[in-house]
């Protein structure tokens, strides 16, 4: 043995090792012992390997080295789950990728640099000359983007449809249709899809469903249970949590694993393992945090409702939103993003009200432990379906904060609008 291959610390599975087994160990192979919060507080942990540490540590590394030239050799190129080469991870970010596949309940995850990556290594594998994708018309805007200016020069054909299709989508499935994207609810707009229903739809056909399940992450909504096949993840907002690291996560089920994962690979995307290591930290605490701020979410969303300002407020999880019944079917909690129609005001009048809060910040991103506040116009980018709310749009991301002191400052830059 070359003299850098130290002997562990502890050898694992000794009985002289300090640390007894804990429950993730116990149950890794039976992910139905485990609930949510007791997912997330365990998956992805593994003192026993780690010198008894309860987080796992971060691993920095590009080489890995190897015992013989045999086993440099014979590596095999689809296990991405082990040690080859920095670039396919280190234990760091398989622990990541294996924490958020249990809580979601898919076959396996992988880390991206950010949520867009994701959202393009999901598609990417069905992107063929020749292909039709069919994709929601409230998707996210740089995910429209990409397939506006990356997809279609290359001869894919973009074909954008109604959010509430539902099982409406089969009409719109052709010989050459590869996939059936989604989000759920609608970036900027919040119109709920009905994904079991185009999950039929497009599995008739054997086409996959993938789905953006930022909004619902995988603390709140298992998307396996509801017939995608591929779900993308801006872990950048709840999963990180503290608007302080980028990430993207891409979950699959078996059949789609390693198209997706070869995608990844070809691009040569990768994650530094500190970023995983701060998604990890803030995975353990998505629970509490999400819960708390989906209620102070209801509390604003109810007080805006009852506003003279407002005509609207776009949150599924409002009782009278038209997507409330989908959404109490499939999801187990809400996020704390809505949107709020105002009623039609002055040019300007809402820039100035937003720069009147001082509470919200306004700016890019959301799911962190802070509010935010932005003016917003989905109407440019819709093509498939028109966006005409009668009135403004603003979006709140609803943070940490007490919602008295919110709702407060809410209401003192309300007057703005008037003024
Ligand atoms: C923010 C966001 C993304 C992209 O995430 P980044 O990490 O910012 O690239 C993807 N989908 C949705 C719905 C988002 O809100």
């Amino acid at each position: 043995m070359p003299w850098y291959i130290l002997p562990p610390l502890f050898e694992p599975n000794s009985s002289e090792h300090p640390v007894r087994l804990i429950p993730s160990k116990v149950f890794m192979t039976d992910k139905k012992h485990m609930r949510r919060d007791t997912l997330t507080t365990h998956a992805g942990r593994d003192p026993q390997s780690h010198a008894g540490l309860v987080n796992m540590p971060v691993y920095r590394g590009s080489t890995v080295l190897f015992r013989d030239v045999e086993t440099y050799e014979n590596r095999d190129p689809n296990n991405f789950k082990s040690m080859r080469y920095g670039v396919h991870g280190t234990p760091t970010t398989f622990a990541l990728e294996d924490a958020i596949a249990q809580l979601e309940g898919g076959h396996a995850a992988v880390a991206l640099p950010s949520g867009l990556a994701a959202i393009v290594v999901a598609l990417v594998p069905f992107a063929k000359q020749g292909a039709h994708i069919l994709v929601v018309d409230s998707v996210y805007g740089p995910a429209r983007n990409f397939c506006e200016k990356r997809l279609k020069p290359f001869g894919v054909e973009i074909e954008y449809y109604d959010p509430l299709i539902g099982g409406a989508i089969a009409k719109l499935i052709r010989p050459n249709t590869t996939a059936v994207y989604c989000e759920a609810p609608g970036s900027l707009t919040f119109e709920m899809q009905d994904l079991p229903a185009i999950a039929a739809g497009a599995h008739a056909k054997d086409i996959p469903v993938i789905a953006d399940n930022t909004w619902g992450t995988p603390y709140f909504f298992h998307s396996f249970e509801h017939g995608v096949d591929i779900s993308v993840h801006a872990g950048t907002k709840y999963i990180v949590g503290h608007s302080d690291a980028l990430m993207g996560l891409v979950v699959t089920t078996e059949k789609y694993w390693l198209p997706v994962r070869r995608a990844v690979a070809d691009y040569g995307y990768c994650v530094s393992p500190d970023d995983c290591y701060l998604a990890l930290r803030g995975l353990r605490t998505i629970g509490v945090r999400m819960r708390h701020q989906q209620q102070s979410a209801l509390t604003v969303a109810r007080w805006l409702q009852s506003r003279p300002e407002v005509l609207r407020v776009l949150y599924p999880a409002l009782e009278n939103d038209p997507g409330h019944a989908l959404w109490k079917r499939d999801f187990t909690g809400a996020a704390s993003l809505f949107g709020v129609v105002l009623k039609p005001v002055v040019d300007d009048a809402v820039a100035d009200m937003i720069d009147e809060l001082k509470l919200f910040g306004i700016g890019s991103s959301w799911g962190g432990f802070e509010s935010l506040c932005i003016r917003a116009n989905p109407a440019k980018g819709r093509t498939a379906t028109k966006w005409s709310p009668g009135g403004p749009l603003i979006r709140i991301h609803i943070g940490l904060e007490d919602t008295a002191d919110l709702i407060a400052d809410l209401e003192q830059a309300f007057k703005r609008l008037t003024a």
